[in-house]
């Protein structure tokens, strides 16, 4: 039986109309390497891979499929939120999607929509829906990450610019991207929270060094970004002067809700296909290991599809989005330990060839913990659901109230 709420005549019409879109234009899954891993291990791959999801955003944007939601005067669809949820269940069986692009459209989209003057929007929004500019998260810093509203990367005004020193880190694909969306100090006098102004830089910008940092994978998905006298006109500036903690927000609950409805093959399909290969479909302890991870990979689809049908219906979700990203979290490091254990140790340390399947197995195993981090730690996010949605009393802090520049910092 199917989990789908049956179509109004005119969500059906929508639905032929997506079909045919993504005939026309999508790479049928079945067309692609299965055990194709985003950029890894090599930096060139991932440039490439970088380019090949934006060209898919701009090809919905060419056609009208990008922003079925956002309004029209943006560059947007105007269209009810329903739109989104076809367009995503029709794309199931293609394998196109706008990689990080997608990430920083997920996050950045809502947050110029809901705090942005109109002039910014106007500037920023279509460029950003067309995949024209690609844009990298500038917030974490070497003594601020869970503690984010502790950073220390200063800006102090100058007429009708802001000049910033400070330095960045963990900033994905901050190496290809045109502009950067980043947190700065402007009032250290204040309480951490109140003092943070959100801004959006130019990358081109004279002062600013992007230096990739080099994973044990071999890949570079992070940078360091150093900002010396980088100069930013103050018309680019979202939401208040000191008050980017607003923004701010709406940027990490976006994510975390984008990281938990996750996209793409199950990576139990993949399992299933090591387990055949490597003789393990018959083991019990193995069959109980997928089990678990396939329930769960369909945990995470009926939550995100409640999730979405609450929207639809104009509705708060029902349960806070934080949720979905812990199981995907979990499952991640599920399937990147059952994909060790099949494929044993040679595929972890035997010497790196470019065998497809061994590729995959020690992306899975490298990479499992990069969502428990991402986004807000799994810990951090436990908080989070503790006191928003269980009420228990908030974390102790004594220093919510003190001035920015009289708090102990590492
Ligand atoms: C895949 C990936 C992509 C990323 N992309 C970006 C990006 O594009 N831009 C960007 O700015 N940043 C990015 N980051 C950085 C990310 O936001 C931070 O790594 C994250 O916020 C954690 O900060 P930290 O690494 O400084 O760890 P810390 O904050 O130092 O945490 C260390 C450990 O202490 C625990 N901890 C900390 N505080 C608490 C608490 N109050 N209660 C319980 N436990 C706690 C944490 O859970 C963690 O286990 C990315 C990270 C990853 C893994």
């Amino acid at each position: 039986m199917s989990d789908r709420p049956e179509d109004t005549p005119e969500q059906a019409e929508f639905r032929s109309a997506s079909r045919s879109f993504l005939a026309e234009h999508a790479e049928p899954r079945t067309q692609i390497d299965p055990w194709q891993v985003s950029g890894f291990p090599d930096d060139a791959e991932a440039k490439v891979y970088f380019e090949h999801g934006r060209a898919w955003q701009r090809t919905l944007a060419d056609h009208g499929w990008a922003g079925l939601t956002w309004p029209a005067e943006f560059g947007g669809g105007g269209r009810p939120p329903w739109t989104d949820r076809i367009l995503r269940e029709e794309s199931a069986d293609y394998g196109s999607h706008p990689g990080f692009i997608g990430a920083t459209i997920a996050m950045l989209g809502p947050t110029l929509l809901a705090h942005a003057s109109d002039e910014l929007k106007a500037r920023f929004l279509p460029s950003l829906l067309s995949g024209e500019v690609a844009w990298c998260q500038l917030f974490s810093e070497p003594g601020a990450g869970s503690d984010l509203a502790s950073l220390s990367t200063r800006a102090v005004r100058d007429g009708d610019h802001w000049v910033v020193h400070g330095q960045k880190v963990w900033n994905s694909c901050a190496q290809f991207t045109d502009w950067g969306f980043l947190l700065v100090r402007t009032d250290p006098d204040a309480p951490k929270h109140r003092g943070i102004t959100f801004l959006l830089v130019d990358m081109t910008s004279p002062g600013i060094e992007v230096r990739p940092l080099v994973q044990a994978n071999g890949s570079s998905h992070f940078n360091e970004v150093f900002l010396s006298s980088v100069r930013i006109p103050t018309d680019q500036m979202v939401g208040e002067v000191h008050g980017g903690w607003t923004p701010t927000r709406t940027v990490l609950a976006n994510e975390a809700a984008f990281i938990g409805r996750g996209g793409g093959a199950p990576a139990s399909d993949r399992l299933r296909d090591l387990a055949a290969r490597h003789g393990g479909l018959d083991d019990p302890t193995v069959r109980q290991r997928l089990a678990l991870i396939i329930s769960r990979e369909r945990l995470q689809s009926l939550m995100g599809q409640r999730i979405q049908s609450a929207v639809r219906d104009g509705q708060r979700p029902p349960f806070d989005p934080a949720l979905t990203k812990l199981l995907a979290a979990g499952t991640k490091v599920l399937t990147g330990d059952l994909a060790a254990d099949l494929a044993g140790p040679s595929a972890i340390a035997g010497p790196v060839t470019d065998d497809r399947e061994g590729t995959w197995v020690r992306a899975e195993v490298l990479n499992r913990f990069a969502i428990s981090i991402g986004g807000g730690t799994t810990e951090v996010q436990k908080n989070n659901l503790a006191e928003r949605s269980l009420g228990l009393p908030r974390e102790p802090a004594n220093d919510r109230e003190a001035a920015w520049k009289d708090v102990l910092r590492s």
